[in-house]
């Protein structure tokens, strides 16, 4: 019979719950290839269920406060274990005065149901890279950058080269993946994220966002990035090289959905045809640079 995400879990393993990074990072380097972090484990107890993993040591995060933090001093510091309900209510609570990341709130807000919400995690997203990381485009888009630590080192790598191919990154075996850093955003910016799936509580078919940076009439920077219309969250950088220095109208907006649709790689799979993501594509691509437009006026 074929394994499937409802089966009790079977394998065996050695169950860790260390209360600071530096000892999860030792327990890393003590299990190495047979460790795996859990974070929230809305990816990894589907995975362990389905055979696809079977390690024998899991290490729990959920007793490192330090993970579980958000600072905020001019840059952001969010810390990797943060639920994605609790990144989207720091979020929300911010004074208007501080920049606002509302893509990424909104990419909190339509993040499946409420148990998944709670659960899930912003660093468990990009650590399990799967090319539907609904955070991910919105954290291309904003210029994050991730710190990846290990018993011995740290350091620090741009989202941008963060992810590698469907389920593999740059992280190492004994890394550990501790904050995701989104620095400061210009004054006069706006940005936006919509995502179509086939029903509310499912990764997306296909998702964009973006982020403009406005003088005046005109585009002075921006960043479009999308999710499952490539192996890995994608950067549209035509479609941004053609909108910035121009000065914005809804056909503009619709001109670069389109170069941005032609750019993604989508492929047929259960969710939805190539045929379908590539329209759509150029559709959401236009709705997010309108609304992050006239979010960049406030
Ligand atoms: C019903 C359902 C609905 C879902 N809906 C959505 C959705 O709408 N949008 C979406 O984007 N995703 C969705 N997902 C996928 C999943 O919830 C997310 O990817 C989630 O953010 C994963 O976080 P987690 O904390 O649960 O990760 P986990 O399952 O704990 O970990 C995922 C992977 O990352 C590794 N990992 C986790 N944290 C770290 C770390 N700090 N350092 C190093 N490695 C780490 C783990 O070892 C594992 O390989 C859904 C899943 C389910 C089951």
């Amino acid at each position: 019979m074929l394994p499937t995400n409802t089966h009790i879990l079977f394998p065996e393993f050695e169950y860790h719950a260390p209360t600071t990074i530096y000892e999860a990072t030792e327990l890393l380097a003590q299990y190495g290839d047979d460790a795996r972090i859990m974070a929230g484990g809305t990816d990894l107890l589907v995975q362990m269920k389905m055979e696809r993993r079977e390690p024998s040591h899991i290490i729990s995060l959920q007793r490192i406060h330090a993970l579980h933090a958000i600072s905020q001093n001019g840059d952001i510091a969010i810390g990797a274990a943060t639920s994605i309900r609790a990144l989207f209510q720091h979020l929300s609570n911010l004074p208007p005065s501080t920049f606002r990341l509302t893509a990424l709130a909104e990419a909190c807000n339509w993040f499946s149901t409420v148990q998944i919400m709670y659960m899930a995690t912003l660093g468990g997203n990009l650590c399990n890279a799967s090319p539907a990381a609904d955070t991910a485009p919105c954290l291309l888009v904003y210029d994050a950058s991730v710190t990846l630590k290990s018993k011995t080192n740290e350091r620090v790598v741009p989202l941008t080269d963060f992810f590698l191919a469907p389920g593999k990154t740059v992280l190492r075996a004994e890394e550990l993946l501790t904050h995701i850093q989104i620095p400061r955003p210009a004054p006069n910016t706006g940005s936006g994220f919509i995502k179509i799936s086939r029903v509310a509580a499912d990764i997306s078919q296909v998702c964009a966002a973006v982020k403009i940076v406005r003088e005046g009439n005109v585009v002075r920077d921006a960043r479009i990035a999308l999710g499952s219309v490539a192996p890995t969250p994608f950067r549209a950088v035509n479609a941004k090289t053609a909108l910035v220095g121009e000065t914005f109208t809804p056909e503009l907006a619709e001109r670069i959905g389109k170069i941005a649709a032609q750019e993604i790689q989508p492929i047929d799979d259960v969710r939805a045809t190539r045929e379908y993501r590539q329209r759509v594509a150029a559709v959401i691509v236009r709705d997010a640079l309108l609304k992050a437009w006239e979010r960049s006026l406030s």
